[in-house]
Order: structure tokens, then sequence, then C-alpha cells
């Protein structure tokens, strides 16, 4: 008589995805990290998603894109839906953005890349993390002037982040500051795309390199801004 092998648990309400940008060939770091991602979603049953993370629209070739499409399916990592194009969606990024500046936790700037500059080397004298320093944070910028958006950032507490991998990782929240979420051009920072991507394409758990932890806690608190509920994270230590 055979035994048949144990099910794994099914759970397909588990969504994952590799978000690769096309700047370069896939290397072998980022198929293991899609194969991760690939793995778990296939375990439990779930959906593993391709995002083609295009938004910065200068280092992004279609050669990249191409070679990640062929890398992947040479692989046998086939997504299960077809891939998302993060630059396609950058009208819903500044929708959110603007309803981050009407809810209160986004606000308007003004400085220049020379006043920034200033406060960051002004905070490196100090020997205080280089910061953005507030200045525009309470209705501090400047009418008719070119701005960018920044995220009111908390400055008291710490964010801390449940990690499947590495356990509780915290931060004190003063070491973080108010991050840019829109360019003087109009164009979303990878910081809010990526929230807002992963929160719309349903993604339960964000499998991917370790380098991506200082921006799990910035996102951590996007998320949270955004009253939206937070994925698991899952930061594996990189092959070096
Ligand atoms: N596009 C990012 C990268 O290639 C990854 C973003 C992410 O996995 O959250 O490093
Ligand atoms: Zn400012």
């Amino acid at each position: 008589m055979s035994h048949a092998p144990d099910k794994p648990p099914q759970n397909p309400q588990v969504v994952t995805r590799f978000a690769p940008s096309p700047t370069g060939f896939l290397h072998i770091g980022g198929a293991r990290t899609a194969l991760f991602n690939w793995a778990f979603a296939r375990h439990h049953g779930g959906t593993f998603l391709l995002r083609v993370e295009d938004t910065d629209r200068a280092r992004s070739t279609d050669e990249a894109v191409a070679a990640i499409l062929d890398g992947m399916q040479w692989l046998g990592l086939e997504a299960d839906a077809p891939p998302v194009y993060q630059h396609a969606n950058a009208a819903r990024h500044v929708a959110v953005v603007d309803a981050l500046l009407a809810s209160g936790h986004a606000y308007k700037c003004t400085c220049t890349s020379e006043q920034v500059e200033a406060m960051r080397e002004a905070a490196r004298a100090a020997g205080t993390p280089p910061r953005y320093d507030g200045t525009c944070r309470d209705g501090g910028a400047k009418d008719d002037m070119p701005y960018v958006v920044r995220f009111t950032a908390p400055q008291s507490g710490e964010t801390v982040i449940a990690d499947a991998v590495q356990g509780e990782v915290k931060i004190a929240n003063d070491q973080l500051d108010d991050l840019v979420l829109l360019r003087s051009d109009g164009s979303p920072t990878y910081m809010l795309s990526v929230v807002v991507d992963d929160h719309d394409m349903g993604v339960t758990h964000i499998i991917r390199g370790d380098d991506h932890l200082t921006n799990a806690l910035r996102q951590t608190q996007i998320y949270t801004a955004l009253g939206w509920a937070l994925p698991t994270f899952a930061h594996i230590p990189l092959i070096h």
C-alpha cells in the first residue's frame, strides 16, 4: 500500500510577490528571492505575483524587463497573473499621497536641495543621524514654490515589526525623518509606491533581502498612517 505524502496546510489567502527593478539582469540574489516567494505561495496553495518596479524611468530598460521575464520562465517560477508594472499605477500613488495630505499625515515642503543638504550637514556635525529638520511640517511651505510632499513621520515612541525571519525588529522613531513621498516633478517615490502596490495587490507576505529591513520600518509607518493592515515581513539574509 502506498503512503500518501502529507499535504502542507493549504491557505489560499497567501499572496506573495517578487518585485524586481528592471535596471539590470536577473541576478542570483533576485532569483533566490523569487524562488522563496514562489515556494512559499505554492506550499500554501496561495498566489505568487510579479511586479516590475519600473518607476525609475531613466534606469529601467525594456531589455531588463525582458531578461527578468525570460529568467523567471527559465527558472520555472511563473507568476499566477500577468506582471504588474508599477509605473502604470502612478495616478493611484498620487491619489494616496493626496489622501495622506488631507488626513494630515503628509505635508508640502518647499525647502531647496541646498537647504536639505545643510540640515543633513548640521545633523552630522552634531553627531545625530542626517535628517530633514521639519522646517515645513507646520505649514512652513512657501506659496508658489516647487514642492515635494513629505510623510509626517511619528517623532516619538518606536516602530516595531515582527519579522518572520529576523524576529522583533524595532527602531526609535526619532531615528527616522520625514521621507519624501512625492518628488517636485510629481512622481511618487519607491517607499510610497511599494506600500500602495503591495496593499492593492493583496500581498500578505513580503519575502525579500534583509537590505530592505530599514525600508520595512518606514513602510510600516506608512501602512499605519493609511490605516491599512500590515503584511507579514520576512527578510532573508543576502548572499554576498
Ligand atoms: N524593487 C526593489 C528591489 O529591486 C524591491 C522592492 C521590494 O521587494 O519591496 O530592490
Ligand atoms: Zn521644507
